[in-house]
């Protein structure tokens, strides 16, 4: 049966692959907790500032454990880049925070104020996270590696007050633009000393802004910080997108959004107080920041952070040695690690390993299989975005993974596709929690608002952050397809996806297939304009190490994805060192598009440089 709705969505294949068992009892779970939660259940778990002061995530975080049985526990451990390990309990942090709060507060930045950090995963940056939610001041992460123009331009739309970075950092990359930041008035300095006026408070006099050694401030601030009252609705964090689609947007988010950290850590990550857990994600990126402290913490657990970059051996002596128990990445990370097999895993002690997750771009079915392999389960899936502030469709730890599927709506989040039909008119394909009233058919993930840690605003662009709603929905950009279970299958961005010769295609699908050829380590597809197909399926491989590339191997994946893919599969193939990704992972197809067609870049801030 082909609904109109599908015609006009186009066709749009299913990957038939076998789902990974799961005992058939705990579906019903699912349907069970949805059923029994609400984020008012979730908001009464959070302790709330005593006095009902409100709710500020740093208390939850950190002061709630440094108060209880858990303030001797390991909160964090830190591997620095040349190997060595510091561990920081509880107490720790919440003094450390402390600290920094009253570092902020004594030079006059308060309520609303925006703290910056440029710092590579140190903890440092930890410590001013959380100080800065501490103080009411809005914290907003830079990834280190951006170079003077991102930061100028981020810092300039951000309003930021105070930077905190390392003199190297400043030197390369904000003192070129630091004059064109005309709200910046003191920069914080971690590591080697700097010339600090007076008493460590700095200078802002007419020289730029001032600049605090910041470890030797902290020894003079007092180890107590009394956080003020806190609104939920108080900005907490602004994060930019990884500028995947174009230029990257400024989400704001709010103290309310801890509610959802803390909750779909446990659905999607299946997070518990006893466990060692690592996220890769830097705090750049909204991963990095959502689970990669917030969740973890509020849960208590020992996290492991670490400050260098991919690195094979690196990251599965770091897994064994460190027996982390739950394992939150990425698709491009996990891709990179099957490229070299499954017995590299394997010949490291994993055991202590009971969770893999990913997020931040289409997981292929095949590495979900290969996990199954390297690590003896499968990776679980997840998808959000900065602007939802924390996961909402997720592979559940008592649910069966179904490779290449996104998984089902987190309880609490109302989810739904939104088709366009031939008349160009918009019309979601169901209202109601839970129910499937029509499946395959292919439409734009929308979300009905009302989750805590749904984003408040685009800092500086009202008209953006109002186009992404539509009839009370949130609309994602992403186009999704969803089974008759209720699992999402991810199609492409609508951005990405290709019409071809009156087939929809969507790029994750085909390079999900082409990915299953034992030559390819990583593919992006694209579509490229054609006088009579519309579009024409267009492929850039990067061939797996060793693999030697002539015009047999191009023959050989033509002839590969006709035969798995009939009418959709690509018509040329072209062979790359690398592909364009984001820092934050993600293949930009934009760029491969824009390069094809001669066409300007567009913003590349994001781009990472090899
Ligand atoms: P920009 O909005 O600036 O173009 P971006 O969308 O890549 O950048 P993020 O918010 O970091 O910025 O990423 C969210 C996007 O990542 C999602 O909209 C989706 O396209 C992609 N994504 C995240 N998780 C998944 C997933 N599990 N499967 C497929 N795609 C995913
Ligand atoms: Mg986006």
């Amino acid at each position: 049966m082909t609904s109109k709705a599908e015609r006009a969505a186009g066709t749009v294949r299913v990957p038939t692959v076998p789902p990974v068992p799961a005992p058939r009892s705990r579906a019903d779970d699912y349907d069970r907790l949805r059923r029994g939660f609400s984020w008012q259940v979730a908001r009464d778990r959070m302790s709330g500032l005593p006095g009902g002061r409100g709710l500020n995530i740093a208390y939850e975080a950190v002061d709630l454990h440094a108060e209880g049985p858990l303030a001797g526990k390991v909160a964090m451990r830190c591997r620095d880049l040349h190997g060595n390990v510091t561990d920081h309990t509880y107490a720790d942090l919440a003094t450390g925070s402390n600290r920094f709060a009253n570092l902020l507060c004594r030079v006059g930045v308060g309520r609303g104020d925006r703290v910056f950090s440029l710092l590579g995963r140190v903890p440092e940056l930890y410590v001013a996270a959380l100080g800065t939610w501490k103080n009411t001041s809005v914290f907003a992460p830079l990834f280190s590696a951006f170079g003077p123009e991102p930061v100028r331009e981020r810092m300039r739309i951000g309003e930021a007050r105070v930077l905190v970075t390392t003199p190297r950092l400043y030197e390369r990359k904000v003192a070129p633009v630091v004059g064109e930041m005309p709200h910046l008035e003191y920069v914080l300095l971690v590591g080697a000393a700097v010339d600090t006026s007076g008493s460590g408070a700095g200078d802002a006099g007419a020289g730029g802004p001032g600049r605090i050694d910041l470890r030797t401030a902290l020894l003079d601030e007092p180890d107590d910080f009394e956080i003020p009252p806190t609104d939920p609705e108080d900005v907490a964090l602004l994060h930019f997108t990884s500028g995947t689609t174009g230029r990257p947007k400024g989400a704001v988010h709010v103290h309310e959004a801890v509610v959802a950290h803390h909750a779909t850590a446990v659905f999607a990550l299946d997070l518990h107080e006893n466990d060692v857990y690592w996220c890769t994600a830097d705090p750049g990126w909204v991963t990095g920041t959502s689970y990669g402290i917030v969740a973890p913490l509020t849960h208590g657990v020992t996290m492991v952070v670490d400050e260098a970059e991919f690195d094979l051996r690196g990251w599965y002596s770091l897994l064994e040695n460190e027996r982390v128990t739950v394992w939150y990445t990425a698709p491009t990370a996990l891709r990179m690690l099957m490229r070299y097999g499954a017995e590299r895993a394997r010949a490291h002690d994993l055991s202590a390993l009971r969770f893999v997750a990913s997020v931040g771009e289409p997981l292929n079915p095949e590495v979900v299989r290969w996990g199954e392999e390297a690590f003896g389960q499968p990776v679980h899936d997840n998808w959000w975005q900065t602007e939802t502030g924390a996961i909402m469709i997720g592979n559940f730890a008592n649910l069966a993974v179904r490779p290449g599927s996104m998984g089902r709506p987190i309880p609490g989040v109302n989810a739904t596709l939104l088709v366009r039909g031939e008349d160009g008119r918009a019309r979601v394909v169901d209202g109601e929690v839970g129910e499937v009233t029509e499946i395959d058919v292919v439409g734009e993930i929308a979300l009905r608002p009302g989750w805590p840690s749904m984003f408040r605003g685009y800092v500086h662009d009202d008209a953006r952050y109002a186009a992404c709603f539509a009839g009370g929905w949130y609309l994602s950009g992403d186009l999704a397809r969803r089974d008759a279970d209720g699992y999402y299958w991810f199609v492409g961005r609508a951005d990405d996806v290709i019409k071809s010769a009156g087939h929809l295609v969507g790029p994750f699908e085909v390079e999900s297939v082409l990915l299953g050829h034992p030559a390819v380590a990583e593919v992006g597809v694209i579509g490229r304009p054609d006088p009579v197909a519309g579009e024409i399926v267009k492929a850039f491989v990067t061939p797996r190490p060793g693999v030697q590339v002539d015009d047999d191997l191009r023959l050989d994946l033509l002839a590969y994805g006709r035969r798995k893919l009939g009418a959709v599969a690509p018509r040329e193939v072209e062979f790359a060192a690398s592909l364009p990704h984001t820092r934050s992972g993600k293949v930009m197809r934009r760029l491969l598009r824009a390069r094809e067609l001669g066409l300007p870049e567009g913003d590349t801030s994001t781009l990472e440089r090899l």
